[in-house]
Formats: structure tokens, sequence, C-alpha cells
């Protein structure tokens, strides 16, 4: 057993004040932002079951820039090559560009970038998009990629899309991911990530079925397991 001390106020929060920032007008930390916050920025791998509109966006949103920010991530932008470290699968276009613009506002003071893409419309622009995410622009760097795991690996296919430096993963509402027939495109994407030691996996959930463990048992490291909510699951 890992017992959790949650973080209750934003003030207890050890992140650097710009990300605070994306908490202003909101009161307290809804309860899977103070039960995954502690074990998430202490690096370990998390796997949140709470429903939609509990704020998950948050949860991983805040680890994920502070984990950025704390590894210098300016030196690694010089070589041309991929600098995306951090990625999150989501089931539809819709939660990817929220979570998109979620994490773009939250890297945005630090020069971080962030890109969506997914399916049902051209693949042309996303193309351009990544092609030119390797270099930087007006001080900023594309460090983050959020999309449908249908297109990600189309794109990956084509060669624009490179995830070898992800160090840090989100599967975002996995159960609906599965339930779109995705787990295939998953597993492959992952294995395009930096391997489990070198990389922080966290998974969101609304429900807790045997396919969600499953992919939970593949690719996670001894996870933290937060349920809010019901615990009939
Ligand atoms: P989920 O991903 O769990 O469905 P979101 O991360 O999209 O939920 O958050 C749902 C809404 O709650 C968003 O409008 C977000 O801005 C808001 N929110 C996030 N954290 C808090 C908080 N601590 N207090 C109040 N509202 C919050
Ligand atoms: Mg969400």
């Amino acid at each position: 057993m890992h017992p959790v001390k949650p973080i209750i106020a934003f003030a207890q929060l050890n992140v650097p004040s710009e990300l605070q920032s994306s908490f202003a007008g909101f009161k307290e930390p809804t309860p899977i932002q103070a039960c995954t916050w502690p074990p998430a920025l202490e690096g370990r791998d998390v796997v949140g079951i709470a429903e939609t509109g509990s704020g998950k966006t948050l949860a991983f949103g805040i680890p994920a820039l502070s984990r950025l920010i704390e590894s210098n991530f300016k030196s690694s932008s010089k070589s041309g090559k991929s600098t995306i470290s951090i990625l999150v699968l989501a089931p539809t276009r819709e939660l990817a560009i929220q979570t998109h613009d979620t994490l773009a506002a939250l890297g945005k003071p630090f020069g971080i970038a962030s890109v969506a893409v997914f399916g049902g419309v051209p693949k042309d622009p996303q193309v351009k998009m990544l092609k030119n995410a390797s270099m930087a622009k007006d001080g900023m760097t594309t460090r983050i990629i959020v999309g449908t795991p249908g297109r990600i690996l189309d794109l990956m296919q084509e060669g624009v899309c490179d995830l070898s430096g992800v160090d840090y993963l989100v599967l975002d509402e996995a159960d609906r991911m599965l339930d779109k027939g995705f787990e295939n495109d998953i597993r492959n994407i992952i294995s395009s990530t930096k391997p489990a030691a070198e990389r922080q996996t966290m998974m969101f959930s609304a429900t807790w079925p045997e396919a969600v463990r499953r992919l939970a048992s593949t690719f996670q490291t001894n996870p933290v397991r937060v349920t809010v909510g019901s615990d009939d699951l």
C-alpha cells in the first residue's frame, strides 16, 4: 500500500507559479486532482477512475508540465529531431481539442506548445503542422501532442510523428477508447514511445472493466490507483 496524502489546497501544490494561474476562479482541487497530484508529481504511474467533469485534465496536465519544465526542456530542442515529450491519447476529436486547449494554455508561459491531431478532417494540414513542429518558432517549441489513436498512428506511418522522446503518456477516457476499437492502435503507439522504465504512464477511465485493467497492467509500472465516486467497479 502507498497511502496518498491528498493536496486539498492549491497553495500546497509545489509547482511553478505560472501553472497556478490555471486555477484562477477555482476554490479548491477536485478529489481526482487532490489524489492524483501527489503520486504523479513524485513520478509515479497513476490509474485514475473518475467520471466525466471531475477535473481530470488538470489532474494529469499539471504534473505533465511540471515534469517537462523540471527536465530543463529547452536543451533538447536544438537537434531538429522530435521534441515531443508529452502524448495524450483521447477517444474523440472534441476531447482532443479541449485537452489540447488546456495544455497549450499551461505551456504558453514556458514557451511550450501543443498540437492536436484527429481524424475526420484532411490529413495534410496536420502533416504540415507536425513537420514544422520540430523547429522552434516565436520562442515556442512543440512538446505536446494530443490526439485520437487512429490519426496518430496514421501520421506515425507517414513518418511525420516521431514519438521516440515521449516520456509522459496519458490514456484519457481509456474505456471509451477501447469501446471505439482503438486497442491495437493504442498498443502500437505506446510501443513507439520511451520504454516503461523511462516513461510516466497515466491512465484515466470512468469505469474499470477487464479490458482497461489489462491495458493498465501491460503499460504501467506499479501504478497508484485513485478511485473517486463509486468503489463498486
Ligand atoms: P474531465 O476531464 O474529468 O471530464 P475536465 O478536466 O474537463 O473534466 O474539467 C471539467 C470542468 O471543470 C472544466 O470546465 C474545468 O475548467 C473545471 N475545473 C477543473 N478543475 C476545477 C477545480 N479545481 N474547481 C472547479 N472547476 C474545475
Ligand atoms: Mg477529460
